[in-house]
């Protein structure tokens, strides 16, 4: 329920007659009014200043002043003009009403009044006024509205305005950051895909597009293509004494040279290193891919210039063709390399096709370095005692350990086939720690079973990548304390060819290697066609003469002549000599007036494994190693 009282509508009656202001005020206040009563102007102003009626009944003649003028007065005023204002005289003439409201009044009633009448004319009035002010009031309202509308709606377009700005600074943006990334991605997918020192492709690039080649091939069997594997002959030689700046030199001059020779259906890679690949694409004869080969060779025939130095490379290149059937880029690249190493054993600076033979060797040597990693887990390998006997009387021993593979079912398996497999792989380097510590073990028990044995040192073989092992002089020095053996029982032998092509690498752990005490041969010389001088970079104690020049011992005095020449030679750098392969007497007999210290071979003894090796040392002493007698054969 409401409860709320609607206030009283408010007259004030501004007449100087009191008869009729009183008759007024009974009428008004019995009809519910808030009346006031003025019975002149300025009382009648006083009371407007202090509670602002709603409704004035005015008379005109009144004693202080004009009701005229006190309309006209009130009608100016901001505060009072709204204050609806009724006449009331007794001046009944037209013109007295036109001017009364012509001033503002809103009615004119005339004495004598009609009570009902002026009731009427007051509700209708305040009605009406109460109307004119909430009329005024909503169109103010709407003013308002209209005008925050208004307001509303420049602030809204500013707005939209500004995001708009903003969104094309963020969109302008957002394009550069997307032009950045796409530049970035093209960037990574450039140096993905390319050899920062020459610019051209590589290997990554390289195996994708042979992987299209392969898809083409599958879709289209007449499809051929044809894959040249390219290695610098004589690269290493620069590198090594030229130093690594320019032998990156050389392999952009390379790369410009092969470049030029650029033709939409040949597409060129370097895979790392010295090596390049040539892909011949769409070909229609294998004559097309030959002489392609036959210009790469007479390409990079002529010299390089790198600084003052003019150099001859030389290529050998391996071919491979589509109807190989491939189904993985690799084995492509597998078999272009086993053509290349054939052109290197044909003599190099020549191309090879492949072969049906060869690929059977490269799948071989893959199925043998599977079978290796299965080996060296289940442990089948041993290891051989070959003796190295003083020349002429066999006065003093020693020994080289050569290691064997027992295969389960291909039996025994020599070195030279699965050593390289084992180098390439990386899976000397676990192996040949193998050999170091079997070696080192007998030598701990030949130690205890023969006294003496002390003065015996055994020869074992390492390969460069063991050499390359940052901590290899350290792992041998654990094991000879473990094992207390001293460091010169144990030499390390290593082949002229690796130690000449990588020598620079590795000199290094060499050298820490002869501080321990041990001793270095070099293995097989006169297979690396290297100068002899070269060999007073290295600190070698002895040289082996490889088995081919023994062998040819007899056959022509020239080949007596290049040992002599060698033995000299060795002799003057301080090293004493064993010569490989001795089979013959002949041959021992004139290797002994040439003053070579040392043999080895088939006439003394073939490799013994470790029981027969054990026996030998045994049978070397008739009375089972009395010490006295030992010390003759050893000493
Ligand atoms: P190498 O170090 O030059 O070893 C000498 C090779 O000549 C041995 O072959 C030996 O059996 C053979 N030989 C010895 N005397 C004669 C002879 O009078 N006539 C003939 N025709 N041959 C003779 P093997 O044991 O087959 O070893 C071959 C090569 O395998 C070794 O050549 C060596 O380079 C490598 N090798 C052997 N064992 C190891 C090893 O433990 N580690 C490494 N890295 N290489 C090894
Ligand atoms: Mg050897
Ligand atoms: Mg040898």
């Amino acid at each position: 329920m409401n409860t709320s009282v609607k206030p009283r509508n408010r007259i004030l009656i501004i007449d100087d007659n009191s008869i009729n202001v009183e008759l007024l005020f009974q009428l008004l206040n019995y009809a519910g009014f808030e009346v006031w009563k003025a019975l002149d102007g300025k009382q009648g102003l006083e009371i407007i200043n202090q509670k602002t009626p709603d409704l004035i009944l005015l008379d005109i003649m009144i004693s202080d002043w004009d009701g005229f003028e006190i309309c006209a007065y009130l009608k100016s005023h901001p505060v009072y003009a709204e204050i609806p204002i009724i006449f009331i005289t007794s001046l009944a003439e037209s013109q007295q009403k036109v001017k009364g409201l012509k001033l503002g009044a809103v009615d004119y009633i005339t004495k004598p009044f009609d009570q009902s009448e002026i009731l009427a004319r007051i509700n209708l009035h305040l009605k009406l006024h109460a109307l004119n002010t909430q009329l005024k009031h909503e169109i103010h309202q709407k003013k308002q509205v209209e005008q925050s509308l208004y307001e509303l709606n420049l602030e809204l377009e500013q707005r939209v305005e500004e995001r708009t700005a903003q969104l094309q600074i963020t969109l302008e943006e957002l394009q550069q950051a997307q032009e950045n990334l796409l530049d970035r991605e093209q960037q990574l997918h450039y140096k993905a895909y390319h050899d920062p020192l020459t610019g051209l492709p590589n290997r990554a690039w390289c195996l994708h597009q042979l992987q299209t080649l392969i898809q083409q091939v599958k879709s289209n069997s007449n499809y051929r293509y044809a894959v040249l594997f390219l290695d610098l002959d004589r690269f290493n030689v620069v590198n090594d004494s030229l130093g690594h700046l320019l032998g990156d030199k050389l392999l952009q001059q390379v790369a410009q040279r092969l470049q030029l020779y650029l033709t939409p259906h040949l597409k060129i890679a370097r895979l790392g290193g010295d090596e390049f690949v040539i892909i011949v694409e769409n070909i229609t004869d294998d004559q097309e891919v030959i002489t392609i080969a036959q210009h790469i060779l007479e390409l990079l025939n002529p010299a390089f210039k790198l600084n003052q130095y003019e150099v001859y490379i030389g290529v050998s290149i391996g071919i491979t063709f589509s109807h190989f059937g491939y189904d993985y880029p690799e084995d492509i690249l597998r078999d272009a390399d086993v053509a290349m190493y054939a052109a290197k054993a044909n003599g190099k600076g020549c191309y090879q096709l492949l072969t049906s033979e060869l690929q059977e060797k490269a799948i071989n040597c893959l199925l043998l370095e599977n079978d290796l990693r299965r080996a060296i887990k289940n442990q089948e390998f041993s290891l051989c005692y070959q003796p190295i006997l003083s020349l002429p009387n066999s006065e003093k021993l020693g020994f080289e350990a050569l290691i064997r593979w027992h295969h389960p079912q291909k039996g025994m398996i020599p070195p030279d086939q699965f050593i390289p497999v084992a180098e390439e792989t990386g899976l000397i380097i676990e192996l040949g720690l193998w050999v170091i510590k079997t070696a080192l073990n007998q030598i701990a028990i030949w130690q205890e079973q023969f006294p003496g044995f002390s003065k015996i040192a055994i020869n074992v073989n390492v390969s460069p990548q063991q050499l390359m092992i940052p901590a290899f002089a350290e792992q041998v020095q654990e094991l000879l304390l473990d094992f207390h053996i001293k460091s010169d029982q144990i030499k390390f032998e290593i082949t002229e060819s690796s130690l000449l092509k990588t020598g620079s690498d590795y000199m290094e752990v060499l050298k820490q290697l002869k501080t321990l005490g041990i001793q270095f041969c070099i293995d097989d010389f006169g297979m690396g066609y290297s100068s002899l001088s070269r060999l007073h970079e290295f600190p070698i104690d002895t040289l082996k003469i490889d088995r081919s020049f023994v062998h040819r011992i007899g056959s022509n005095q020239g080949e007596i002549e290049l040992i002599r020449t060698i033995i000299t030679l060795a002799h003057g750098l301080g090293m004493d000599v064993v010569a490989e392969g001795i089979e013959t007497k002949s041959q021992l007999n004139q290797l002994s007036l040439l003053g070579c210290e040392w043999g080895q071979g088939f006439l003394f003894s073939k490799p013994l494994n470790s029981v027969d090796a054990t026996q030998y040392i045994a049978a070397l002493s008739p009375s089972h190693w009395q010490p006295e007698r030992v010390k003759a054969w050893f000493i």
